[in-house]
């Protein structure tokens, strides 16, 4: 099965650059989107990823980026000419804040996650416990309006014809990466274990890591199986509609 992919802009944020590309850019600011990508076939409507939340929920979370543009889920849908009872399938890449808001909006649709996440999500450590949105005054994480409709996975697993996930941990540690076949051939969507393009055309772990050691390893996993990626917060993803 093929597919085409759009990515739908949900806002942006200037975040420090070093974030993103471990090491280098000290002190530059960068703009980031925030993104889902819509993978549409003849008989599915997949989305990969959430968003951050919504920016009533975002304005009471204080540790987390004020994202000037935010764009609602349905508004963000809308322009793409797709409504939230269109989606088929969630495939969220990993569960944190900026990934994993909204699933309220979409009641009946299944959401694939990762064993490994959802269970590390659950008590987080340290930095993470910001990540996550575990902390006391966050209110619920937003993976929480997924519950009783996650489908849990354990490793490389095909969600659907044409569409396989990767475990990929070492951004967090049971994050997935998406190989989605197109007519271009395959793409692949890491979401944060590579956020910019640089990322992966240089071989650098994003900024932020649960373990530089699991990235690498995974980074070999996946740098041979396409050449065709689509970073999680790299704005450059923009310059196309569609991919595929
Ligand atoms: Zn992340």
């Amino acid at each position: 099965m093929l597919y085409t992919i759009t990515p739908v802009y949900m806002g942006a944020a200037k975040f420090e650059k070093s974030e993103a590309v471990y090491r280098r850019h000290f002190g530059v600011k960068e703009e980031n989107c925030f993104v889902v990508f819509l993978l549409r076939s003849e008989s599915e409507l997949i989305m990969v990823d959430s968003g951050p939340p919504r920016k009533e929920i975002n304005d009471k979370l204080p540790m987390f980026s004020d994202i000037p543009d935010y764009v609602p889920m349905e508004e963000a849908l809308g322009k793409v000419g797709v409504k939230t009872s269109d989606i088929t399938k969630i495939i969220l890449t990993h569960l944190h804040w900026d990934h994993c808001y909204n699933l309220d909006l979409f009641p009946n649709t299944p959401i694939y996650v990762q064993r490994k996440e959802i269970t590390y999500a659950v008590a987080p450590i340290g930095p993470d416990i910001r990540m996550f949105s575990a902390l006391p005054d966050c209110g619920n994480p937003g993976w929480f309006d997924g519950w009783g409709r996650f489908v849990v996975v354990d490793g490389d697993v095909e969600v659907a014809p044409g569409v396989k996930v990767y475990l990929t941990p070492g951004h967090s540690p049971g994050s997935h990466s998406v190989l989605v076949e197109t007519k271009e051939g395959p793409y692949l969507i890491p979401g944060d274990f590579i956020p910019k393009f640089e990322n992966f055309t240089d071989g650098v772990p994003n900024g932020i890591h649960g373990s530089i050691y699991e990235w690498y390893d995974n980074y070999n996993k996946i740098k041979n199986l396409t050449e065709n990626v689509l970073p999680a917060h790299d704005m450059a993803i923009f310059n196309r509609k569609v991919y595929g």
